[in-house]
């Protein structure tokens, strides 16, 4: 992105639905140039009073689990609906060159060769929370682009899925059919993060063990489920290949949002959700300008060191780190107590 950027212009187009100004636009929100923070923050503020309206989705489940076959036929069916649909997709893990793990196009064959369609792969190379702001900057892009359900995916094996669940209205898990221990392979906190579960690849042989499935989980939900929300994570099966179950594990969807509204409400929840970010965003920039002041890193360093062998108290360790930070930087309030 060499061009100078006309800020006006990209809003224009995207606001025109035109793929060539989204593309362009969610590249400028991943970029990590600081050069070009002032210019997305400027395109965002543009583009923010166009976006919100979405259904926004998240999907995750481990590699095979049928994320991108599910993606692909429930997309085809919203846009048969009348929906317009887009894919974004969070896998801050990868470290590929070309061909992605996740939003790959030749994956969701179909979907992508649709106009009311638009899939995006994860951005490479960054760390999370990296991956993370550039994804939630994308979902404004593409709200605002007339995109009125987004689908943000990604594998289910590490912590994107708790940025993910910040960021989206319903949390849907595809799982696998599979006997007891496999389940076990499901992170807790993942199922604790679950709106909705889906068994997918109930069909042929498979199709019996998927209900079996189905149920275990739909026990294990009993316990994980908060009791005082007053609500159980439905779970079902589907196949993502014949399609079967598929308007249903939508339908669940659709029903925890109006659980969402009528409870908390989808704008206070947002709203939360917001307040969450702009703190995780605070934290981030705390602690990456302590990691590029040279003096403080390296203390830091020391310190951690001592802390590794036992020679030093994380709690001594970390009053040393604070004071010599107060010491750098005026105003801040620590104070070593003893
Ligand atoms: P992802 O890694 O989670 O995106 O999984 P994919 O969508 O790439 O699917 C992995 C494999 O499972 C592919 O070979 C799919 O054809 C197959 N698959 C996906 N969904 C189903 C399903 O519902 N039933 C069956 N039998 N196979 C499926």
């Amino acid at each position: 992105m060499r061009r100078r950027i006309d800020v006006d212009a990209l809003a224009a187009q995207v606001l025109d639905g035109q793929r060539a100004g989204i593309a362009q636009a969610i590249t400028l929100v991943e970029s990590s140039l600081p050069a070009h923070r002032p210019l997305a923050r400027a395109l965002l503020a543009r583009l923010l009073p166009s976006a919100g309206k979405a259904t926004r989705v998240g999907l995750t489940g481990v590699p095979g689990a049928g994320k991108s076959t599910f993606i692909d036929a429930l997309g085809c069916r919203l846009i048969e609906a009348g929906h317009r649909v887009a894919v974004l997709a969070v896998d801050p893990s990868s470290t590929r060159t070309g061909g992605s793990i996740l939003g790959d196009r030749t994956r969701m064959g179909k979907l992508s060769e649709s106009d009311d369609a638009y899939i995006r792969p994860s951005p490479s190379g960054c760390h999370l929370g990296g991956v993370a702001r550039a994804t939630r900057e994308a979902m404004i892009i593409v709200e605002a682009a007339g995109f009125d359900t987004v689908i943000v995916e990604t594998v289910g094996v590490g912590q994107s899925e708790v940025a993910v669940a910040g960021m989206v209205d319903t949390f849907l898990l595809l799982a696998l059919a599979g006997a007891g221990d496999q389940l076990q392979g499901i992170k807790r906190g993942i199922l604790e993060l679950a709106d909705v579960i889906a068994v997918n690849k109930a069909d042929g042989d498979n199709a019996g063990q998927a209900r079996v499935t189905a149920r275990d989980l739909s026990i294990a939900m009993k316990l994980i489920n908060d009791e005082s929300s007053g609500r159980r994570t439905p779970v079902l099966t589907c196949s993502a290949l014949t399609g079967q179950g598929l308007d249903e594990v939508w339908d669940a969807v659709g029903e925890h949002r109006s659980w969402v509204e009528e409870t908390v409400g989808l704008q206070r929840r947002r709203a939360d959700q917001q307040v969450d970010w702009m703190w995780a965003q605070i934290e981030g920039a705390v602690v990456d300008s302590l990691r590029s002041t040279p003096q403080l890193a390296s203390l830091g360093h020391e310190l951690a060191a001592q802390v590794g062998t036992s020679s030093l108290s994380a709690l001594d360790a970390s009053a040393r780190f604070l004071s010599a930070y107060a010491g750098e930087v005026p105003g801040f309030g620590w104070q070593d107590a003893d």
